[in-house]
């Protein structure tokens, strides 16, 4: 159980290319993924965040550090 996780669910192995994701902070290799907005001060401005970027998240289901990828 993780320090700040109060759910018993585990996340999932997260393979980028040919290596396996593996959590910065604990070497944790368990991810919850969500999509996060990448938002830029020029369209929030605007209020266009809906056609600002989005990017791959995956947090850590130990530690909750999230992990951020942009789309390529
Ligand atoms: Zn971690």
């Amino acid at each position: 159980m993780g320090l700040l996780s109060k759910k018993p669910k585990r996340g999932e192995i997260v393979t980028l290319g040919e290596h396996d994701l593996a959590c910065v902070i604990c070497k944790n290799d368990r991810f919850f993924k969500r999509e996060g907005q990448l938002n830029t001060a020029g369209l929030t401005f605007l209020d266009l965040d809906w056609a600002n970027a989005s990017a791959l998240c995956c947090v850590c289901d130990v530690c909750g550090y999230v992990h951020w990828f942009m789309p390529i």
